[in-house]
């Protein structure tokens, strides 16, 4: 699969949730949330934190890997143009070192996931605009290597 350049070619699905690289070699980030008074991290972003209430908190970059939490592999058509193959994709929560767990469609082959796998988040074309820029969505896979 080859992944998108950094370009104005392609735009969020949905705006506020990552950031899409802009300097060759940058990795796509989600965006969370930092409480200022009790250093709680959060995704997707809020304004007031969960845990102390503070509604001190502030808009950041979370890690662009994370560990596997838990997984399952779906056999049954999907949504965009990367599910409608009927091969199946993979679903699982990813805990990323600030704290927050996500969930996310894994790219990989069935039986290729394990528990605890280091896993980095991608960018994929999910479709196209009316512009015709490619629509990205993030996806997380198993760190080669
Ligand atoms: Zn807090």
């Amino acid at each position: 699969m080859s992944e998108p350049a950094p370009t104005d070619a392609a735009v969020a699905l949905e705006e506020g949730y990552f950031h899409i690289p802009t300097a060759a070699g940058e990795p796509p980030r989600l965006i969370g949330t930092r409480c200022n008074a009790c250093g709680e991290h959060f995704y997707p972003r809020r304004e007031t934190c969960a845990k102390c209430l503070s509604e001190d908190t502030a808009e950041t970059l979370l890690s662009a890997r994370g560990t596997l939490y838990t997984h399952t592999f779906l056999v049954a058509p999907g949504f965009g143009d990367n599910q409608s193959k009927g091969d199946g994709y993979g679903v699982g929560q990813i805990d990323l070192p600030e704290g927050p767990r996500v969930q996310a469609l894994l790219l990989g082959e069935r039986g290729s996931f394990r528990i605890g796998m280091p896993m980095e988040m991608v960018l994929v074309p999910t479709g196209k605009d009316k512009q015709g820029r490619d629509l990205l969505m993030y996806r997380f896979r198993a760190v080669e290597g």
